[in-house]
């Protein structure tokens, strides 16, 4: 507390106040001994900490040629001065490389702690794998790690790359921790490990800096309004495939996080603070965290939530900076960064700093908030932190400690102690649901032979979770079906909404993974007795071709994700499919589902080692024939046998697409499926010749459809349809279908069985109103849409009669957000593929008007015009690219669609 007496308030601005435009910056400027000094007098000025700092230690700007804080350093320019730190400080320093974004930029973090407790930098990971696994390590041994293990603390910067002041924090805070020559800045380091990763998403960072000073002049702009405040689509908010990545923690679809959870669970810091921006004109929060909370979070976690907050309140109250905290962000989805190492028994949370999007902004109280401001506070925030962890060293290594064995008693007690997978519905899927647990850190077991358990029985090869095992609340969290919210949150929602004031449910209130991935599980108190092992990481495993020396061709069954890699990379391969749009029985006895692919020698040379290589690498089984002969069903040459073509394919990009929708959509094609998609602006959609292409996907909007392609481009589209294209619609890209007239479906509002008549007339009759019931049925408007939800997750029934649900199995789940409601086409002008079930709901939290009125309402609609055809989603089947149930189905949709589409050739 001494020391925090000590310190000045906050000069940074000072700093600001020269000239702010810079040249291009040089990282490795080197200065004289005395230049050195002066740089770091400033510096320390800079940091508003009274504190001796070592000269030894190289400044921002002995490194990037600027001062801290005065330029909004590029990510090329932020790892220059971690390499720097590592290459001069090799004995408290430890850099480490976990991946590269998709344009190639490195993802990495450091540690940073005294050269004692870095010199056993190996000895404390082990020590951390063995606290951690609590179901090998004794409680003596536990004590004993307890005792001498130092914290840690893991501080991620910079997840969004439009929040720019976190980043420039992360290298103050590793300067002042090398450079401080205080006793408490030795004290932290003695006690912790700090864990710097300065800049999660370089990508989207990179994007803003460059395009932030193409829009400045002479001085920098406060102006809300100004080109400098207002980026460009798509914000550099997302990652390259414009993913928010601060939902990815569930699926770990990118590389930015599924690295980063790698090395979480290399080190199992104790404490993960993940440092973001908010809107200008707010001030900083940081925890507790607003309700409602995830019931699987401890009481103890929520007491050390506190505990840190109340820290950093003293830290900001000697600054006199503003915060609030408890209202907002929640902790309730656990796919943010600032949730996901709860369920390992660490303490996360989020840190949110008021944005200057920019040099300078002017709040709406006049205020000028800077750059620096934003840099100081999250430096600020950073330090108290690390005091927090450092004070409370050995109580935050019993409390994992403890986490870890209550977890193994919770599971041992819980009548649903086993998650069992069969997995024969959908092997490709089962097996990336196990690879993705493994790589969560949870435990999975195979079993090398057939075992019976609850009474049903499991072929050889099943998996099974059991939950009795330290990380049983991340087991639970992925794959319980429903994680409840507390009920007195859920009462005071209800109570907002009759009150017509808006919900406080900040993001899904559903994510089970089994659910998403469309598998089915059981439970079992027991643990089965079979010879099993643990399963791997592995998302794909390599098929396999039996009957590989097939005379006439081979069949691949349709039905999961391996087939459908199989089918893209064959034909990018060049290779002729066919495929069927009913089931059919082979001569060898087996049946075919309808969607299976055939490939003949006839039709392909070098059809064999094509064939294997790809059975390989897709994981696809792949059954080689030696006659076309088939007894039930349609033969190879039958017309509902179709000619699968390589579609060419081109997506709406740019504005008024939601870079969200259009970056999940292209991700899942292309990253997942393995297929390229042309990306093309609303601008040439609307004049381009699209004769080239069979398939055109537009993405959910934000902005209007109708004015950016504008008459000429719903002309082009309709013509294009007609002469034979497949226009997929996803989410409210489809209410621009129901306008263009190309689906005779119609957008509904909500259910009003007694409308009020309100007109517009300025005199009207006298009205009386005898309750208070009366009175808000009188003020509801008589047009109102349905009410708006934040995400929850809804059954789907599939009719199977149609070549667009080949394959896919009779009941589906999606994901069902906002307030879109759409009638069913009526049989003259199409099909309704998919609808809703009876009972909509299948996780989460919905209302209940709107559970009624979307029973029985299409989730995919089918309508033929002329030579092409519609098909319109009326949610996004691609979803924060975790909905695998639904990927059948937009495989069916693209060249299913491209196959069935007669253009004149
Ligand atoms: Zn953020």
């Amino acid at each position: 507390m001494q020391f925090k007496a000590r310190i000045a308030h906050a000069i940074v601005g000072a700093l600001l106040t020269g000239t702010l435009l810079h040249s291009a910056p040089t990282y490795a400027t080197e200065l004289s001994a005395v230049e050195t000094q002066q740089v770091n007098a400033q510096q320390a000025q800079a940091l508003g900490l009274a504190v001796p700092y070592s000269a030894k230690v190289p400044t921002i700007e002995s490194v990037l040629g600027y001062p801290a804080a005065s330029r909004i350093s590029s990510p090329a320019a932020i790892e220059a001065y971690f390499v720097k730190l590592a290459e001069q400080f090799p004995a408290q320093v430890k850099l480490n490389y976990y991946g590269k974004s998709w344009e190639g930029r490195n993802l990495y973090y450091v540690a940073i702690s005294s050269a004692e407790n870095m010199a056993a930098f190996a000895n404390f990971q082990r020590g951390m794998q063995q606290l951690s696994a609590a179901d090998k390590t004794s409680a003596q041994q536990a004590n004993k790690l307890i005792a001498e293990l130092p914290a840690s603390v893991w501080l991620s910067y910079g997840v969004h790359g439009n929040e720019i002041s976190s980043p420039e924090a992360a290298m103050l805070t590793a300067y002042h921790l090398l450079a401080a020559e205080d006793e408490q800045t030795a004290s932290y380091l003695n006690n912790a490990v700090v864990f710097i990763d300065p800049v999660q998403n370089p990508d989207g960072r990179s994007r803003f800096v460059s395009r932030y000073y193409m829009t400045a002049g002479l001085e920098h702009s406060a102006d809300r309004h100004s080109a400098e405040h207002n980026e460009p689509w798509p914000s550099g908010r997302s990652n390259h495939y414009l993913f928010d990545l601060n939902r990815d923690w569930i699926a770990l679809t990118q590389p930015e996080i599924s690295g980063q959870v790698e090395a979480l669970l290399e080190n199992m810091p104790l404490v993960f603070v993940d440092l973001h921006e908010m809107g200008g004109d707010s001030s900083y929060y940081f925890t507790p965290e607003a309700d409602p909370y995830n019931p699987l979070i401890t009481k103890k976690q929520r007491e050390t939530l506190w505990y840190i907050g109340e820290n950093n309140a003293q830290w900001f109250d000697e600054r006199g900076y503003d915060y609030f905290t408890r209202e907002i962000f929640d902790a309730f989805y656990p796919g943010y960064g600032a949730s996901w190492p709860l369920y390992h028994g660490s303490i996360s949370m989020t840190y949110e700093m008021a944005s200057a999007r920019g040099h300078v902004f002017r709040t709406k109280d006049g205020d000028i908030l800077t750059y620096g401001d934003g840099v100081q506070r999250h430096f600020v925030a950073s330090i108290a932190t690390i005091e927090a962890v450092a004070q409370q060293r050995q109580q935050l290594l019993k409390n994992f400690w403890d986490y870890r064995t209550q977890g193994i008693d919770a599971g041992s007690d819980s009548k649903q102690r086993v998650y069992l997978f069969a997995g024969q519905k959908d092997p490709a899927g089962t097996q990336r649901l196990v690879g993705l647990l493994t790589r969560h850190g949870v435990q999975v077991q195979q079993a090398k032979e057939a075992f019976s358990a609850c009474g049903v029985k499991y072929p050889a090869g099943s998996f099974w979770v059991d939950t009795a095992q330290p990380a049983h609340y991340m087991a639970r969290t992925l794959l319980d079906k429903n994680i409840a919210m507390d009920d007195k949150f859920i009462a005071e929602q209800e109570r907002l909404r009759a009150n017509n004031l808006p919900d406080q449910i900040y993001d899904v209130t559903a994510w089970s993974l089994p659910l998403m991935f469309n598998l089915d599980y059981q439970t079992c108190s027991r643990v089965p007795r079979a010879e099993n092992q643990l399963a791997t990481e592995q998302l794909v495993k390599p098929g396999t071709v039996l009957n590989a020396d097939a005379e006439v061709g081979y069949i691949v069954p349709w039905g999961d994700m391996n087939a459908g890699r199989f089918l893209t990379e064959a034909l990018r391969a060049g290779l002729t499919v066919k495929r069927t749009d009913l089931a059919f029985t082979h001569k060898n006895k087996q049946r075919y589902p309808a969607g299976s692919l055939i490939l003949t020698h006839a039709q392909n040379a070098h059809l064999t080692a094509a064939v294997q290589k790809i059975a390989l690498s897709s994981g696809a089984t792949v059954h080689g024939v030696d006659s076309s002969w088939v007894t039930d069903g349609p033969n190879f040459g039958s017309n509902n046998v179709k000619l699968v073509h390589a579609p060419n394919i081109v997506m709406l990009w740019d504005e008024p697409v939601s870079s969200l929708n259009a970056g999940h959509s292209r991700y899942v094609i292309e990253q997942q499926f393995g297929y390229p998609v042309t990306a093309m602006r609303a601008a040439q959609l609307s004049r381009a010749d699209l004769s080239h292409y069979q398939v055109l996907i537009l993405p959910s909007t934000y902005g209007s459809l109708s004015s950016a392609l504008g008459e000429n481009g719903e002309a082009n589209v309709k013509k294009w349809v007609e002469n034979g294209g497949v226009l997929i619609t996803f989410g409210n890209a489809t209410e621009w279908a129901v306008q263009s007239d190309l689906l005779n479906s119609a957008l509904e509002r909500v259910i009003n069985e007694n409308p009020q008549g309100h007109g517009s007339e300025k005199k009207v009759d006298g009205l009386l109103i005898k309750s208070k019931a009366e009175h808000m049925h009188y003020i509801t408007p008589d047009a109102a849409d349905p009410y708006w939800t934040a995400g929850v997750l809804t059954n789907l029934d599939v009719d199977l009669e149609h070549w667009l649900s080949a394959g896919v199995q009779p009941n589906l789940i999606s994901v069902t957000v906002g307030n879109q409601i759409y009638r069913p086409l009526s049989i003259e002008h199409g099909r309704n593929i998919v609808s809703y079930s009876k009972d909509v709901l299948a996780s989460g939290y919905l209302w209940e008007e709107n559970q009624q009125q979307l029973a029985y309402k299409p989730y995919l609609m089918w309508q033929p015009r002329q030579r092409g055809m519609v098909i319109s989603f009326t949610q996004e089947p691609t979803y924060r690219a975790y909905l695998d149930g639904l990927n059948l189905l937009l495989l069916n949709a693209i060249f299913g669609g491209a196959a069935h589409a007669t253009p004149l050739r």
